[in-house]
């Protein structure tokens, strides 16, 4: 009987295909019912970094939220329940009189084949990405360049200082060294991101 690789050729797409997962959201939701209102909408409905709409006393959160992301300086939309729970608290602080608004680098994770993957920033802006790791080992991460400095990541298997390292990288766009050391899973982050390690330890000094 031949010898069937079915299991290996599966395990080999999904690491390839595992950074092809995220994408821009493709599904709408349905705002019909505000058309006519005068709230603005594109692609749900439009607020500001304080879930303002364009309507005065009006905001909205969650799902149905296109907002405006200050990070990465564009609206987005973000379907994940801790999105929503994020976003609600903020909008909570905002309507108690406190200062509040969307100030993260946006997080979401999915299970998929029993592994839990996690997506840091805006992976739809890059144009450029370099893999590290193996996502059928378990420990992965793909960093997301965008003109040479760090917009997004997926990521499988990390721990806590790691996610934590990476959202600073993020929000910091920091450029690595060179797409070698991104690649190389011997090398830490901070040999990797030698300037953002410097940076940060002079601020810190
Ligand atoms: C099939 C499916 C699977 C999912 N799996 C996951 C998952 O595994 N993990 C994860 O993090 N996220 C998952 N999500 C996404 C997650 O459910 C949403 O991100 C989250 O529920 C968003 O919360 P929300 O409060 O913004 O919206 P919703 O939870 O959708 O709440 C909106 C509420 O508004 C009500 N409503 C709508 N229109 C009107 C109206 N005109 N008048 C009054 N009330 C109205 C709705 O009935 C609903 O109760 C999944 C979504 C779907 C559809």
């Amino acid at each position: 009987m031949p010898e069937d690789h079915f299991g290996e050729r599966v395990a080999a797409r999904y690491d390839e295909s595992a950074a092809d997962m995220f994408g821009p959201a493709v599904v709408e939701p349905v705002v019909d019912f505000l058309r006519g209102s005068g709230i603005e909408l594109d692609n749900g409905v439009v607020v500001n970094q304080r879930f303002e709409t364009n309507v005065p006393g009006i905001y909205a959160v969650g799902d149905v939220a296109c907002f405006l992301d200050p990070l990465f300086e564009r609206r987005r939309r973000i379907e994940h329940w801790s999105n929503a729970n994020y976003q609600g608290s903020e909008a909570g602080k905002i309507l108690a009189g406190a200062d509040g608004g969307y100030d993260t680098v946006s997080t979401f994770f999915t299970e998929s084949f029993g592994l839990t993957l996690k997506v840091f920033g805006d992976t739809s802006r890059q144009d450029d990405r370099i893999a590290r790791g193996s996502f059928v080992q378990g420990e992965a991460i793909v960093f997301y360049l965008e003109q040479g400095r760090l917009v997004g990541t997926l990521l499988a298997g990390q721990d806590e200082d790691t996610e934590e390292k990476l959202e600073e990288l993020i929000r910091d766009r920091a450029a690595p060294s060179g797409p070698r050391a991104l690649a190389d899973a011997s090398l830490s982050l901070e040999e990797a991101f030698p300037h953002a390690a410097a940076a940060r330890s002079e601020t810190t000094s």
